[in-house]
């Protein structure tokens, strides 16, 4: 498979074309970002870590029947994805109070959500993200009633799945943001599932394993995420 030009470059993967029009490579690379890329850094090894980290998920995923965008990782730091029509939205699933509903509704950090709550948010970074509602997604016509429900029930799907495989790494999934597109007519899982986009906590010290480590500035990043990694058994090369 070929390489072409630069479909997209975001804030820590860039997208390119393939000589097949329905496959992109992604490249995943070692720049980290937070706060809608006011803060910025480069940390050795964390491409490669995120990119075997995110084909293990995707394959954890499809074996429980997910459809993901992921057909396989081609070098350390790059995998072939299927080449999705993407929806400019945000699907995310809070099983504990933290980060950013903590700020807007005044919570309590760490309280239990049972049930978990689920939120939307619109994908653009100039309006830091805004949280939008199914109304608002039929009204800019950003995805189809049959759509919206679709990514609730993923969403949910990916809950069970992966709140089981971290829980038995003695994780907790605190949260996560997931990204789907349209292929064949299908609703497919795409963007990447790594700790860039999870809250993972110890669950006996509740420490955090996440980019949290980055936003928060307490160091040892790509070390928390490789011990993830190790917990659930990613072979990562040396
Ligand atoms: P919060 O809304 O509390 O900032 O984030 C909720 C969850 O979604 C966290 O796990 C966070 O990492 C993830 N998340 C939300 N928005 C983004 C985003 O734009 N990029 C990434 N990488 N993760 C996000």
């Amino acid at each position: 498979m070929k390489k072409k030009q630069e479909l997209y470059a975001g804030k820590a993967k860039s997208v390119y074309y393939t000589d097949d029009p329905n496959k992109l490579i992604l490249f995943f690379r070692n720049d980290t970002s937070a706060f809608d890329g006011e803060k910025v850094d480069q940390l050795d090894r964390k491409g490669m870590v995120n990119n075997y980290f995110n084909n293990f998920i995707m394959q954890k995923l499809e074996e429980n029947g997910i459809e993901t965008h992921q057909i396989e990782l081609i070098s350390d730091q790059e995998s072939v994805v299927k080449k999705l029509d993407m929806m400019p939205i945000e699907c995310v699933i809070r099983n504990i109070a933290t980060g950013s509903l903590c700020r807007r509704l005044g919570v309590e950090d760490g309280l239990d959500l049972n049930p978990p709550t689920f939120e939307f948010f619109l994908k653009n970074d100039e309006l830091h993200d805004p949280m939008i509602n199914d109304y608002h997604i039929r009204s800019f016509g950003w995805a189809n009633d049959a759509e919206i429900e679709a990514m609730k029930i993923l969403t949910f799907k990916v809950n069970d799945i992966l709140s089981k495989l971290f829980s038995d790494a003695g994780l907790l999934l605190v949260d996560y943001k997931l990204e789907f597109g349209r292929f064949n007519g299908n609703i497919v899982l795409g963007d990447e599932f790594t700790p860039d986009g999870c809250r993972l906590w110890d669950m006996e010290t509740r420490q955090k394993m996440d980019k949290d480590r980055f936003r928060q500035g307490l160091g040892g990043v790509v070390e928390a995420y490789e011990e993830v990694a190790l917990r659930l058994g990613v072979k990562l090369p040396e």
